[in-house]
């Protein structure tokens, strides 16, 4: 819960008191042409928190006004997303719902003489528009008659007009300072195909007009959009007074929340989904909800993460290692601890019985007794990561396996390497050490001090794992194109062992690796080929 004040709790708070409001109702507005991102995140926290804190609710609005974008796999998927993070929207509309209410509303501007059809061509309208230090130049369709726009409206409905050749104009002030107020277009034609309505319509209202309708209609008291809608605001309420809608929401801007080296555009996503260089909408790489959630990321991450950010009036950028910490804090509590070996060499006890098999009983987390045990087990023939070892030990800092030296084994034995065993290429292929039965863990042996302690996998009951590392998707700065920062080289993939007890782990199912990180199974990982995505490595490694 976001339980810290900020600039839109004041206004409620301040509207409640004063009994504008008796329910405070909020919406989350996507529009239905990608997934939802992180950034999406700060938007759906801040409605839906802002709401649920009054006792008031929030509706989710898909805001399907550009019929040729949009798809109703998005529908699905954002839906999904908002639940994921915690959220249950009241209601879930259509902007597509509203379709004949704003067309009504429209002729009504027309008979009050605040709406005209346009012929100009775009490029005339564009010219005519001026800019921010010249005034635009009227139209000359601006003084056609209320009957004959009443006509050609209908007309436009009716599709007697190409794409392009006409549109509908608010009727406001071509001098205006602020360019949304210079007669902007409230419906255009398309012929495209709309998900919901299919060819029922061929003209199509614009954001700026629908979305204050849309909002008017569900009666949202707040109205909670970022920072770029603020100029907006000005046509935003001339729409709802205009109309004359009964209720009249109140649009409040903040601002944006982007992530370092992270690029949200959805624009940009779909590019990357469509040319095939990430595996869809959720590759672990992406930085959208589906994609976090396949790597790894939970919501409760990344809420606190959002929620940390602050609510601000002004766009904020967030460091990555940010997120991370978010996510190391969730997971480190509630993560079982278990054993990877991801680099594998081979380690043969000689002075343990090659018959022999023995478990030991261990907790998932030293902490939090209701994650359960599982057995470990450990025999003579073991693996452990090939950086835990090297011929020579370089200096005294090294705390890790080396010809001669003592290591402690997680939750068992102590041993000492004595021998390898080199390929032809002269690599070391497997370690030869011997184990002291005397130093098992938990029988309260503490005389000598090993080298320091690492982990290992048992290898006949080992379980063979794929692993997924991933660096970041985009790199270089903004100066360079964006087609061109896409990383090619952040997918790496290694094949290890994880421990027998995790061999039932199903998708979702995250652990913290001793001394490699945190893991998630992934969506396609299956009882004979599990796959894990790496979510984070550890803050500070053992090693
Ligand atoms: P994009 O620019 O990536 O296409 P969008 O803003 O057009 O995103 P919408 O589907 O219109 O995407 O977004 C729904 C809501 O989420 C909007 O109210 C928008 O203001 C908000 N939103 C989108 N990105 C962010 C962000 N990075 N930070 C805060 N709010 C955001
Ligand atoms: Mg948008």
């Amino acid at each position: 819960m976001e339980n810290t004040s900020n600039f839109i709790k004041t206004i409620i708070e301040a509207d409640l008191a004063s009994g504008k409001h008796d329910e405070i109702i909020t919406r989350f507005p996507p529009e239905p042409n990608g997934f939802l991102h992180i950034g999406h995140a700060r938007a759906i926290i801040t409605d839906f928190e802002s709401a649920i804190q009054y006792g008031g609710y929030t509706n989710l609005r898909y805001d399907d006004t550009n019929p040729s974008k949009e798809d109703d796999v998005y529908v699905k998927a954002i839906l999904e997303d908002i639940r994921w993070l915690g959220y249950e929207p009241k209601n879930v509309y259509f902007a597509s719902d509203y379709f004949e209410e704003m067309y009504d509303r429209a002729v009504l501007l027309i008979k009050k003489g605040l709406a005209y059809v346009d012929h100009s061509t775009p490029e005339e309208m564009a010219k005519d528009r001026g800019n921010v230090t010249t005034p635009g130049k009227p139209s000359k369709y601006r003084l056609r008659s209320v009957e004959e726009n009443l006509k050609l409206f209908e007309e436009m409905r009716a599709g007697k007009f190409k794409e392009g050749e006409c549109v509908l104009r608010a009727k406001i002030d071509m001098a205006s300072p602020n360019m949304n107020l210079r007669d902007p277009a409230l419906y255009r034609i398309s012929y495209a195909e709309h998900h919901n309505t299919g060819k029922k319509w061929c003209i199509y209202p614009m954001y700026d007009y629908a979305h204050p309708l849309e909002d008017a209609i569900e009666g949202i008291t707040h109205s909670l959009c970022s920072l770029e809608f603020e100029d907006h605001r000005p046509l935003y309420d001339w729409v709802v007074r205009e109309t004359e809608m009964p209720k009249v929401p109140r649009q409040i801007e903040f601002g944006r929340l982007n992530i370092e080296n992270t690029v949200m555009s959805k624009r940009f996503l779909r590019e990357l989904v469509e040319s095939g260089k990430v595996k869809g909408w959720d590759d672990p790489r992406m930085p959208t909800l589906s994609g976090m959630r396949r790597r790894g990321y939970t919501p409760e991450a990344i809420r606190n993460f959002v929620i940390s950010t602050g609510l601000s009036k002004v766009n904020s950028t967030a460091g990555i290692d940010m997120l991370e910490a978010a996510v190391r804090d969730d997971l480190q509590n509630h993560a079982r601890r278990a054993m990877a070996v991801i680099n594998p060499l081979k380690v043969t006890l000689t002075n343990y019985d090659e018959n022999k098999i023995e478990y030991v009983e261990v907790p998932y987390h030293p902490e939090d007794e209701s994650l359960g045990t599982r057995s470990v087990p450990f025999s003579r023939h073991l693996y452990i990561e090939q950086d835990d070892f090297v011929v020579t030990k370089p200096n005294n800092k090294y705390k890790r396996l080396s010809l001669g030296d003592e290591v402690r084994l997680f939750n068992t034995y102590f041993i000492t390497a004595h021998d390898v065993i080199y390929n032809e290429k002269g690599e070391v292929i497997e370690v030869l050490a011997t184990y002291d039965p005397e130093t098992k863990s938990g029988s309260g042996f503490s005389l000598r001090k090993p080298n320091g302690t690492i982990h290992f996998v048992e290898a006949s009951k080992a379980v063979k794992a794929t692993f997924n590392f991933f660096g970041p998707m985009i790199i270089g700065d903004d100066s360079m194109d964006l087609k061109d920062r896409f990383n090619e080289d952040s997918w790496h993939v290694k094949k290890g062992f994880i421990e027998e007890a995790l061999k039932d782990a199903k998708p979702q199912d995250k652990f913290q690796f001793l001394r490699n990180g945190y893991f998630n199974i992934d969506q396609d990982s299956k009882e004979d080929d599990i796959i894990l995505n790496e979510i984070v490595p550890l803050k500070s490694s053992y090693k």
